[in-house]
């Protein structure tokens, strides 16, 4: 097949463009995200054209003239491998998204462990969650590979960075190919971690008010956040899934983990499950401020963008 030339979104050249993507293949089949031929990777090189990864290959051990290139439709246009079969999705996310130029699907054990209880993400339980995550939708669950699969996407597209797709994996997305796939990893060791404190026999919930410390941070550095918007204000924010409408038809329910606590809100926003949970949250002994600033200044350091 002839290579078309491309229309950049960046001044990189492709073939860093594909080292770059060959290196985070590699960083998702090291930890363990991508078993097999799992996973794919996609990079928007122009109005019409998307770098992606190719089908029946490890994302750990891809060279660069492994990638193809399709249009937005999902024909491939460039690339002696064949494109991988969930194009689909990556192109309905890019889109509905004009700031999106690469996504990131893989099966991440742990977070995959939540999109097959249908088990939603508790919030309001690690800042640097809170900051950079937010709340996390699951999606309805199609069998993989077509538009209808795609489309599962759409209505969480616009207010989340990474989703999790039910009995399936995660996908997320971000301005490039480093970014797109951070939100994964977060997403994972956030998972990891409220299974094994769940292990521990205790998950211990923020309060409101360190909730909120923590999203007016997140607002001050520009990161958006649906519980920021009108209307959210009077609502308690702990109690306050954003995405808790979408669960019915998701088949989503809380079982594993309890809802995280109303903390004296407002009690017409405290549901039955809170009013039966018993106290078991103690007050934090850390200094969220002190930790807050250390995690997200080390976040962004690695990431290269200010945090003031
Ligand atoms: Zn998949």
């Amino acid at each position: 097949m002839a290579t078309t030339p491309a229309v950049k979104t960046t001044t990189k050249p492709l073939s860093k463009l594909k080292e770059e993507i060959c290196d985070i293949g590699r960083r998702i089949y090291n930890k363990g995200f991508a078993a097999g031929n799992d996973g794919n990777i996609s990079f928007r090189l122009g109005p019409n054209e998307v770098l992606c990864t190719p089908t029946m290959v490890s994302k750990g051990f891809m060279k660069p003239s492994d990638l193809c290139i399709v249009d937005m439709e999902g024909n491939q246009i460039a690339g002696e491998r064949k494109r991988s079969s969930e194009i689909l999705l990556h192109l309905t996310i890019m889109k509905e998204r004009p700031d999106v130029n690469s996504v990131v699907h893989c099966h991440p054990p742990h977070a995959t462990a939540f999109a097959v209880a249908r088990e939603p993400i508790p919030q309001c339980v690690l800042p640097e969650v809170e900051v950079f995550l937010g709340d996390i939708p699951i999606t309805k669950y199609e069998t993989p590979g077509g538009q209808k699969f795609a489309d599962t996407v759409k209505p969480y597209v616009k207010t989340a960075n990474v989703l999790i797709l039910a009995n399936h994996g995660t996908v997320s997305f971000g301005e490039t190919v480093e970014k797109a796939y951070w939100w994964t990893e977060i997403l994972d060791a956030y998972c990891r971690i409220l299974m094994l404190s769940r292990d521990l026999g205790r998950v211990t919930y923020l309060t409101k008010q360190e909730t909120k410390e923590l999203l007016d941070l997140k607002q001050k550095w520009g990161y958006s956040d649906p519980r920021l918007d009108k209307g959210m204000e009077n609502c308690d924010i702990c109690a306050n899934d954003v995405f808790r409408s979408s669960w019915g038809n998701a088949g989503v329910n809380r079982k594993a983990f309890d809802a995280p606590p109303p903390m004296g809100a407002d009690p017409q926003h405290a549901t039955a499950a809170h009013a039966a949970a018993p106290a078991t949250v103690a007050p934090p002994a850390i200094d969220y401020d002190v930790l807050v600033k250390a995690v997200t200044e080390q976040v962004c350091r690695e990431l290269g963008i200010g945090a003031a």
